[in-house]
């Protein structure tokens, strides 16, 4: 991070600004929003800036800045759209003592103004250290559309209820009494007036006064295999609100990113059937902070019902009485299935999909190999690495086509995924470098496009 975001009380404090056309324009339309003293300095201003200074709304001075104009100025913009003057003010401005901004200009500035989603009291800035305006500008549209455009009013009247509202319990009995009210009274209560919402919240606070001591659950949430674009959206509401979040090994770092910034976070170090914290000890940690009253989340790698002992968890729950939900995840064969091309199922050539392990708690696993090894047949192998070699074996004594395509996806979806395309015969040799998470996809070969585009790899 180059740039640190931070929020500036501007309020009451200068703000001197150098030029008077489109780029002053534009800079001054997003400074009038602040509550800070804004003055011009432009020799041959635009219309709009002298109605302005007119409407009182700044100071507007005709000629340009000298030495001394930007004293005591919190922020500095230097917009005459000319180099040579640019340079100029904004050596005068910080030898006055300001902050200085050229616009369009990040080599010379001390700080940019970034892309602004405004809900006063809420505001969202969004950078891109200069490297991606258009960027900037697509996501500050997203969050335009998304968010009420009266999330303004419903935060300046919760803001005078803040008081109140500390007769509840600090953490998450006021968390969710705030969560309550932002996304569920508060925007019901304000259809029916601005109000209405006052009394909205006085009935809101006395009930949740009068709930009983909370009681925490748990959601079991599939983390997909690694691009956090791939989460659900009820993922990502549930990484939000976590208090803790007990995570498998295999979860992305950019995902346990997204989780709540005051949550706990656990590893249990599982990845597959790696060291691992005991199951147990996995499972009494999930009961006992529910029972806590946490908020907590279990977070899996692909889809939490697909090896992620997921039943073993739930019982537990069932037997201590915690509420659980269970958020459904991509898993790591549909997202090696997506890189490859391909569909895992195939009208008139393989109706079925297995879905199998090359390792479980025994050992090696054990399978239908013969059905297997029949022509045709398609298996998404899972922890398939280290079994690659038994595998292989089983399949050839069971008479499969030792020409059978077999695909190998390591890392799905993330920065370094790698297809390797090879056959049951060479499947060992295939396996052997990898280092990362790797899902083995038997009798589907990538689609041509995409195998031409690893030979080209290959041979780079
Ligand atoms: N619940 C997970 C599977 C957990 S078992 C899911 O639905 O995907 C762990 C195995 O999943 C790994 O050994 C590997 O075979 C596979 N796997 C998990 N994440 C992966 C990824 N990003 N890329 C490739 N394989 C992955």
């Amino acid at each position: 991070m180059k740039h640190f975001p931070i929020f500036m009380a501007i309020e009451g404090r200068r703000i001197v600004l150098s030029g008077g056309g489109d780029a002053a324009l534009a800079k001054l339309r997003l400074l009038m929003k602040t509550q800070g003293h804004i003055t011009v300095f432009a020799s041959a201003p635009a219309a709009e800036i002298e109605d302005w200074a007119e409407a009182g709304k700044l100071t507007l001075i005709h000629r340009a800045l000298e030495p001394g104009d930007a004293m005591c100025a919190a922020l500095f913009y230097a917009a005459n759209e000319d180099d040579v003057e640019d340079a100029r003010v904004r050596r005068l401005a910080q030898a006055d003592g300001a902050l200085a901004n050229v616009v369009d200009n990040l080599q010379d500035s001390q700080f940019i103004t970034p892309a602004i989603v405004d809900r006063d009291p809420v505001t969202i800035a969004i950078g891109t250290e200069g490297a991606a305006p258009v960027l900037a500008r697509a996501i500050k549209r997203d969050l335009e559309e998304a968010l009420p455009a009266r999330l303004g009013t419903l935060a300046r009247i919760g803001k005078a209820f803040r008081h109140a509202a500390d007769a509840l319990p600090f953490g998450a009995t006021r968390r969710e009494f705030w969560s309550d009210y932002y996304f569920n009274a508060g925007p019901k209560a304000l259809s029916d007036g601005e109000e209405a919402v006052r009394p909205a919240l006085d009935r809101l606070l006395h009930a949740h006064l009068n709930k009983d001591s909370r009681t925490g659950f748990v959601d079991f949430v599939g983390a997909g295999p690694g691009d956090p674009d791939l989460l659900t959206m009820k993922a990502r509401r549930a990484l939000d609100k976590a208090d803790v979040v007990l995570y498998d090994r295999l979860v992305a770092p950019e995902i346990l990113e997204l989780a709540r910034r005051e949550a706990v976070m656990i590893e249990t170090g599982k990845s597959g059937f790696g060291p691992s914290m005991k199951q147990e000890t996995i499972t009494a940690l999930i009961v006992d902070h529910a029972q806590q009253g946490s908020h907590v989340v279990r977070l899996k790698s692909g889809d939490p019902s697909v090896f992620g002992r997921l039943d073993e968890e739930v019982d537990a729950l069932e037997t201590h009485g915690i509420a659980y939900t269970i958020v459904p995840g991509i898993t790591a064969a549909s997202g090696a299935a997506a890189a490859m091309g391909r569909s895992l199922t195939r009208r008139g050539k393989n109706s079925a999909l297995r879905v199998l392990t090359g390792h479980d708690i025994d050992g090696f696993a054990d399978h239908d190999w013969a059905a297997l090894a029949r022509p045709g047949s398609v298996a998404a192998i899972y922890m398939g690495k280290r079994a690659s070699r038994f595998v292989q074996g089983r399949l050839m004594m069971f008479g499969g086509d030792p020409a059978t395509p077999v695909t190998i996806v390591e890392n799905v979806s993330r920065a370094d995924q790698h297809i390797i395309q090879t056959t049951l015969s060479a499947l060992p040799d295939a396996t052997a470098a990898l280092t990362g998470p790797a899902v083995l996809l038997y009798g589907l070969a990538p689609r041509d496009a995409i195998a031409a585009t690893l030979d080209l790899e290959a041979h780079a």
